[in-house]
C-alpha cells in the first residue's frame, strides 16, 4: 500500500472503536455523541423519507438547506453569505475536506499543517499530489507559534488547514492568532481552508470566531461545517461548504466526481435544524458543557492533568512521567480499566507527541459516571 504519496492506514478512530468492542470496555474514544439527537430533526429526515424525492438532489445541495446554511452563519457569526454562488452541501465534512483539497491543490504545492490534526488531512493532501508542513503546537499553552509558522512558508505555499474549534485540544482560536494568521495569508497569497465543525460546540459563553468574518480575507476562506456535530447525527454525513464564487468553483467540481450529491431527506432534515430556534443551539451548548465538567472533573479528581476545554466533544489528559507512552497507555486502559480513550500522537505525521491522551465526553451521563469510577478504580 505504500506509495509516493504514502500509506492509508487504518483510523485511529476506528482502532481504538475495535479495541474498546474486543475489550467490551466504555468508549471515550472516537467522537461521537450518545443520547443527543434532536427529535424533531429526526422526525423532519423521517417525513422528508416519506415524502421523497428520492432521486439525484441538485448537485449543490437542495437549496433549502444552502440557504438555511447562509441564514445559520448570519444568525451565529453576522456573516452575508450569498446562497445561490458561495454555498455547497457534500456528504459530511470529510467530503468537504477532499473536494477542498483536491480542488484547490496543484501537485507539489505545499499545505501547512497545524498539528495536532484531525487524521484525515495528511493523507488526503498527499493523494491530491501536494505536500502536507506540519506546524505543532505543544504544551503548556497549545498556542499558533508565530515564527515558527512564518519560517514554515515557501514560495510553494498555497494553503493552510486550520480545525477551530479545535479537535482534538478543545480550544478556540482567539482574536490576536486569527488576526495574524490573515495578515499571513495576505503577505504569502494564500488560502485558508477552515475545518469548523464544532462551530457550535463553545462552552461557558465563548463565542466561535471564523477568518471568514474578517473582510480582508473573506474571498481566501473555505468554510466548512457538519450537521453531524451541530445535530448529533454523525452517521447521517451531511457537511457543507462556504467560499466565495471563485473558491468554490473548482471545489464542485471536485465534489461532482467525488460523490455528485447527498441523500436528499438528511438534507432537508439538516436544512430545518439549521432554522431551529436559539434555544436548541443553547441547549445543546448547555448539555454539553455539563458533560465535559462531569467527565473533567472526574478525570482530575482521579489524578489525571486535563487541560482546560473550551470547545468541541474532546478533552485531553497527561498521561504522567510514569507511562509516557501514549498508545501503550490507551491499550492497558481499554483492557485493564475497561475505557478507551485516543492517543494524541495519531494527530501527529511523526507520531512523536506521545505525553497526551483524548477522552470524549459527549456521552450520557451515567456512561461518563461509570468510566470515571473504573479509571479511579485502576490508577
Ligand atoms: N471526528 C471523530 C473523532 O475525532 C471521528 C471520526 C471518525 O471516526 N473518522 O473522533
Amino acid at each position: 500500500a505504500n506509495s509516493i504519496f504514502g500509506a492509508l492506514d487504518t483510523t485511529i478512530f476506528e482502532t481504538m472503536s475495535r479495541m474498546a468492542a474486543e475489550a467490551g470496555a466504555i468508549n471515550l474514544g472516537q467522537g461521537f455523541p450518545e443520547g443527543l439527537e434532536p427529535e424533531e430533526v429526526v422526525e423532519a429526515a423521517i417525513a422528508a423519507l416519506r415524502s421523497g424525492p428520492h432521486q439525484y438532489p441538485p448537485m449543490a445541495g437542495l437549496p433549502a438547506l444552502r440557504q438555511a446554511v447562509a441564514e445559520n452563519a448570519r444568525r451565529f457569526l453576522g456573516l452575508d453569505v450569498d446562497w445561490e454562488k458561495e454555498v455547497l452541501v457534500t456528504s459530511g465534512a470529510t467530503e468537504a475536506l477532499a473536494d477542498a483539497f483536491f480542488g484547490l491543490l496543484e501537485p507539489g504545492d505545499e499545505v501547512i499543517v497545524f498539528e495536532p490534526a484531525y487524521d484525515s488531512y495528511q493523507p488526503i493532501i498527499r493523494r491530491a499530489g501536494a505536500v502536507p508542513v506540519p506546524v505543532r503546537i505543544a504544551p503548556p499553552d497549545w498556542g499558533v507559534p508565530f515564527e515558527r509558522l512564518e519560517a514554515a512558508i515557501t514560495p510553494k505555499t498555497r494553503a493552510f488547514i486550520l480545525n477551530t474549534p479545535w479537535n482534538p485540544i478543545g480550544r478556540i482560536l482567539d482574536d490576536e492568532e486569527l488576526r495574524f494568521l490573515a495578515d499571513l495569508m495576505l503577505k504569502h497569497d494564500l488560502v485558508a481552508i477552515c475545518d469548523e465543525v464544532y462551530e457550535h460546540l463553545v462552552f461557558d459563553g465563548r463565542q466561535h470566531r471564523t477568518l471568514f468574518a474578517l473582510p480582508e480575507v473573506r474571498d481566501r476562506v473555505v468554510r466548512i461545517g457538519s450537521a453531524g456535530k451541530t445535530f448529533s447525527v454523525t452517521g447521517w454525513k451531511v457537511g457543507y461548504i462556504t467560499a466565495c464564487e471563485a473558491l468554490l468553483k473548482p471545489i464542485m467540481r471536485a465534489h461532482q466526481f467525488v460523490t455528485f450529491t447527498t441523500p436528499p431527506a438528511l438534507q432537508a432534515a439538516v436544512a430545518f435544524g439549521l432554522n431551529l430556534p436559539d434555544a436548541y443551539f443553547d441547549g445543546l451548548r448547555a448539555e454539553l458543557q455539563g458533560r465535559r465538567d462531569l467527565l473533567v472533573g472526574g478525570l482530575r479528581a482521579a489524578g489525571f492533568d486535563v487541560e482546560n476545554v473550551e470547545a468541541t466533544y474532546f478533552a485531553i489528559a497527561a498521561t504522567g512521567e510514569a507511562k509516557s507512552d501514549d498508545v501503550a497507555f490507551c491499550r492497558a486502559m481499554t483492557f485493564e480499566a475497561g475505557v478507551t480513550a485516543v492517543p494524541l500522537s495519531a494527530f501527529y505525521g511523526k507520531g512523536d507527541m506521545r505525553s497526551h491522551i483524548r477522552f470524549c465526553f459527549a456521552k450520557r451521563e451515567e456512561t461518563l459516571r461509570a468510566a470515571v469510577e473504573r479509571i479511579v478504580a485502576w490508577r
